[in-house]
């Protein structure tokens, strides 16, 4: 070695020291190769030609869809089709592509070559040979049989059809521009509900209307045995699909508020964006649960009682089709630029999901409460719940704005979570549903109660009766509206402050400045006892920390709180109180017991093949959220909830 090279390696090892020191100088040292998407981008140009889908949705004993697609391809060579990923309604890409089987693509009855892109395992490229100018794809969805694999969607007397599960699109489109026509096979017998309107029907088998792919997603099914819709509204219907016959006898007090439920929102939002739209309502104790809107439509799946055990869904006459219905505003119509896509492979932004989620809470409870779906003393409790939960009961508020929870669809996708009240979670639907309470107050009290926040959503939702496209915002176009209310308020800074800062405290002032205060007294309200008892749970968040099954396994614990001090965790079993084998009421009167100077109740927990004894250092008795009126006359919370 002469001097000349040992000077360029002392320069080179100068030049990088840390990565030399870093690893042994024995260790191979890889370089990055260039990752290259050969999947042509969607470009907003006509599909040539029409795709032809069937979905034989018969096997509901295995629950397996047989998918049969001839697809026009309008060149030879690398043709992509793409299974969809980001799906409109989760605000994540959660589509199941785990469950596409049996994959096989042909040309005039032979096989093609096909390979799975290994940077987006949703795409599968098909060799097509020159001269060919349509494939078949047949496939399978392999929709789950246990309820460990995702939500069921067949059981022996229903199904819950998807076209967006249940098909693959070309690549390099726009999906409002790709021409399909589809059909069904549904089990002998049954009937469907569905946005799409039939073209013909020979036996089991229904056709569609040729439509866009877009719109086609938009438009699931519902099918099943025990079928009966009610007339709601001229262009709105509820399509209920049950278990059983008797499950289907809604009373006619019950259609009514369905049907002031529609009339109140007509009322709030004025132009429909829809020709005419179906609640598919699915009741039923196997079929898995679900609230998933469409421009047209609504998936409701609820379990059974729904009509027969009213009493005790209060939650599903408040957040489920109130909610579903608003979302055909806001959400579908009214979309977010950064969420609205041209296909279901670009990834969607959820930064203004405390207006697409947040408002649409806010409005189901007041158009539940508006429509009588919902008593106001049940509104007001569920207020209740919610203000307790986003004020005392979500800690982590110190540590995360609420615009960082909109990435929590992607960033969780729904899994259980271990410290919830501390990690956040989509805090943007109810903590949204407070500020937009609130926002009502400052409108109404502000504009000396001449205005309110029905006239910001016919300003924002209220244009273009009959569009049923996107029309996408922004932030800026938000605080426009709010600024064409209420020109007098600073819009812009208030939802900066409680969307966007830090803001350890919540925002209750919709409620304490609105006629009403947040107590906790030692009975619960008759929300809090239905929701108790549809958990099958003690609701011991605000006394103690925590929320314990009648099993004793423990579902929730308080961060900091007196039982969190004590080490329980979820997944803790309680096996006995003060020395007694556990149950509910032994829980409750420990508590109660213990109140003021009481011994502090005892537990055994069993954690695995671990038991301890930990004593729950809480002394205040039993607690549960109420809204206590202020004052008297009515204060702005009660003329949001009056009909109009
Ligand atoms: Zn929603």
């Amino acid at each position: 070695m002469g001097r000349a090279a040992l000077a360029v390696l002392l320069s080179t090892c100068l030049a990088t020291p840390a990565a030399a020191q870093l690893v042994p100088a024995l260790n191979s040292r890889p370089e990055a190769t260039a990752k290259v998407d050969t999947i042509p981008p969607a470009r907003d140009i006509a599909y040539p030609g029409t795709i032809q889908l069937t979905v034989d949705a018969s096997d509901v004993t295995r629950a397996i869809f047989r998918i049969h697609e001839h697809v026009p391809v309008p060149h030879p060579g690398d043709f992509v089709l793409l299974y969809p990923k980001w799906l409109p309604g989760n605000h994540s890409p959660s589509g199941q592509i785990n469950k596409v089987a049996g994959f096989r693509a042909t040309a005039n009855g032979r096989d093609l070559k096909w390979v799975r892109d290994t940077l987006d395992v949703y795409a599968f490229h098909v060799d097509v040979p020159q001269g060919v100018t349509a494939i078949d794809v047949d496939f399978q969805y392999v929709s789950p049989t246990a309820g460990n694999q995702g939500r069921i969607v067949a059981t022996p007397d229903m199904a819950s059809i998807e076209w967006i599960a249940n098909s693959l699109y070309p690549a390099g489109y726009y999906v409002r521009d790709i021409p399909i026509q589809a059909s069904v096979i549904v089990p002998a017998g049954w009937r469907v509900a569905t946005a799409l309107r039939p073209s013909g029907q020979i036996g089991n088998k229904i056709d569609y209307p040729v439509t866009s792919y877009e719109i086609l997603m938009d438009s699931p099914l519902i099918a099943g045995a025990h079928y009966r819709r009610f007339e709601l509204s001229p262009k709105v219907a509820l399509d209920v699909i049950a278990d059983n016959e008797p499950e289907l006898a809604a009373k006619p007090e019950q259609i009514d508020a369905h049907k002031r439920m529609v009339d109140q929102a007509l009322k709030v939002f004025g132009a429909q964006h829809y020709d005419h739209y179906d609640f598919l309502l699915t009741i039923s104790d196997y079929l898995g649960g679900e609230g998933l809107e469409h421009h047209r439509s609504s998936e409701d799946g609820v379990k059974r009682g729904y009509f027969i055990d009213w009493d005790h869904h209060l939650t599903d006459r408040s957040s489920l089709m109130p909610h579903e219905y608003t979302h055909s505003w806001d959400g579908k119509y009214r979309r977010a630029a950064d969420l609205w896509t041209p296909d279901y492979r670009t990834p969607m932004q959820d930064t203004l999901m405390w207006m697409y989620e947040g408002q649409t809470q806010f409005w189901g409870y007041v158009l539940a409460a508006r429509s009588g779906m919902l008593t106001k003393q049940d509104t007001l409790d569920a207020i209740a719940s919610t203000a307790a939960t986003y004020g005392p009961g979500t800690p982590g508020r110190v540590w995360r704005p609420l615009e960082d929870t909109t990435n929590d669809p992607i960033i969780a996708q729904r899994s259980p979570q271990p410290w919830r009240s501390w990690q956040r979670s989509e805090d943007y639907y109810s903590e949204g549903q407070l500020i937009w309470i609130d926002v009502d107050r400052i409108i109404r009290q502000q504009s000396g109660g001449k205005k309110s926040i029905d006239d910001f959503a016919r300003a924002f939702f209220g244009m273009r009766d009959g569009d049923y496209g996107e029309l996408t915002y922004t932030f800026d176009d938000i605080v426009a509206t709010l600024n064409k209310v209420l020109p007098s308020f600073d819009w812009r800074g208030y939802l900066q402050r409680r969307v966007y800062a830090i803001a350890p405290e919540a925002p209750l002032e919709g409620i304490t400045q609105g006629g009403y205060r947040l107590v906790f007294t030692d009975k619960p309200s008759n929300w809090t006892k239905v929701s108790e008892m549809v958990r099958k749970t003690g609701e011991f968040t605000y006394s103690g920390g925590f929320t314990v099954g009648h099993d004793g396994k423990v579902s929730s614990v308080l961060w900091d709180s007196p039982a969190f001090n004590a080490g329980i965790t979820i997944g803790s079993e309680v096996l006995a109180v003060n020395g007694r084998k556990y149950d509910m009421d032994a829980i409750k009167q420990a508590i109660k017991d213990a109140a003021g100077s009481g011994p502090a109740p005892e537990l055994l927990i069993q954690d695995g093949d671990v038991y301890r004894t930990v004593k729950l250092d809480w002394h205040g008795g039993l607690r549960y959220p109420h809204l206590e009126k202020v004052g008297k006359g009515e204060g702005t919370l009660d003329a949001l909830l009056a009909p109009r």
